[in-house]
């Protein structure tokens, strides 16, 4: 059995759609589970959602309007192709307006304090739409595929958006769900979501797809996961940022993890440590040339040489913490401050520590900035620069480096043996 997994680049559009169809078409004489994320910029647009209604502002209909014509242009345009299949597309089509009227009656009702947990309810909705409709699609044209809600099967604590696996509850389940034991060779599901202990729905953090896919690997026993992007394997920098990269041909699971951990956007950080603990090969895959190799992450033996690989976290902070009593920066007062930073789901990118302060970068997302920082500055002095990124070269050079500091502001710079980081000062 193999898993496969399409991000929201690969359900953009109706082309995209029709492309993900010619994938699982010429491998689906195989034990097949596809793993969809929400269609293109959907996540983003139910954020956007959530904070409307979270704060009950009357623009949410439009951005509701917004979300129902982006799926059912893509509907309409897909169930084109084969006009005398016996499939109906209004009956389709209702199903699809009953998940919009239950998104709709949401609004309705006041939320709760607990933001967290009505984001989850709320931004499940992405996934489970794309799925539907890449499954009935796939149906269409023939491909006998079963749709299965994993928040049946993959079970959660109640840490709403950053919610932990279950891994003794969810193994029995999936087993259960995904036996292939009925005739069936394709599995279509969802990736990113989940449900909680108390039954609610979950979700497993931001771009949290791939770690689903591995967790169903795992517990499955793939053979392997082929993850499919919009670039042709795992690069050596973000196309958008340098002219020319490399593609890395195979890399370990331990350099995966690492630059993963260090912001490399091809894998969630997550999605490495199950299938290493079983030793499955996860493939990075061109979407839209998918006879090409790719890159391959397993378990490599031997010395690999490395070119220097780049990588870049945008929108910053930069916060420089000190006590005000000018005690020492050791064990008390940084587990003080890193329990607030657990508080606020702060995500801390590079750390640094001197005998009176502590610098940290973070990533400019947390809502709660502010109060953060207040809560912070009852006990220390806390400087901060908002417009910063951060560099990382892992397998660096001088001239690797060079490429990346010339002509720049270092706020903060840190180096080992294999890794060299630099907290920069953003440019325009
Ligand atoms: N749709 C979710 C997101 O955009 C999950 C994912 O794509 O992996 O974050
Ligand atoms: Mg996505």
């Amino acid at each position: 059995m193999i898993i496969y997994k399409f991000g929201g680049a690969s359900v953009k559009d109706a082309d995209a759609v029709r492309q993900l169809s010619n994938i699982v078409k010429s491998t689906c004489d195989k034990k097949l589970v596809v793993v969809v994320s929400a269609m293109g910029k959907i996540t983003n647009a139910l954020e956007r959602f959530i904070n409307l209604y979270y704060n009950q502002l009357p623009d949410i209909e439009t951005v509701f309007n917004e979300i129902r014509q982006f799926h059912f242009d893509i509907i309409d345009s897909i169930f084109n192709d084969n006009k005398d299949n016996l499939f109906s597309i209004d009956d389709f089509k209702k199903s699809i307006n009953s998940d919009f009227i239950k998104l709709h009656n949401k609004v309705n009702n006041a939320p709760t304090s607990d933001y967290d947990f009505e984001y989850d309810q709320i931004i499940c909705f992405g996934e489970i739409l794309s799925t539907k409709i890449v499954s009935a699609y796939l149906n269409f044209i023939n491909i006998n595929n079963k749709w299965i809600d994993i928040r049946n099967c993959l079970k959660t604590d109640n840490n709403y958006r950053e919610a932990k696996v279950d891994w003794d509850k969810s193994s029995p389940l999936v087993t259960k769900s995904f036996s292939f034991n009925d005739s069936i060779n394709v599995y279509l599901t969802q990736g990113f979501i989940a449900s909680s202990v108390n039954g609610y729905s979950s979700s497993l953090g931001r771009e949290g797809s791939d770690y689903t896919a591995s967790v169903l690997a795992f517990i499955l026993n793939a053979e392997s996961i082929s993850v499919w992007k919009d670039v042709p394997g795992f690069l050596n920098a973000d196309p958008k940022w340098f002219e020319k990269t490399e593609k890395l041909e195979e890399i370990s699971y331990q350099e995966a993890i690492e630059l993963a951990f260090y912001g490399a956007k091809i894998i969630h950080p997550k999605t490495i440590k199950p299938i290493q603990n079983k030793s499955i090969p996860l493939y990075v895959k061109s979407f839209l040339n998918p006879e090409d190799a790719g890159t391959v992450i397993r378990s490599i033996k031997h010395k690999l040489e490395l070119v220097p690989v780049y990588i870049r976290k945008q929108n910053q902070v930069l916060l420089s913490i000190s006590p005000l009593d000018f005690s020492f920066i050791i064990e008390e007062n940084i587990s003080k401050i890193f329990a607030l930073f657990a508080r606020y789901k702060v995500k801390v990118n590079l750390i640094q520590n001197s005998a009176i302060s502590l610098s940290v970068c973070i990533s400019n997302n947390t809502s709660k900035f502010g109060q953060l920082i207040a809560d912070l500055k009852k006990y220390y002095k806390v400087l901060y620069n908002k417009n910063v990124e951060l560099i990382t070269i892992r397998h660096y050079t001088h001239k690797a480096v060079n490429k990346v500091i010339t002509d720049k502001k270092i706020l903060l710079e840190q180096k080992s043996r294999n890794t060299a980081r630099f907290v920069l000062r953003a440019s325009k």
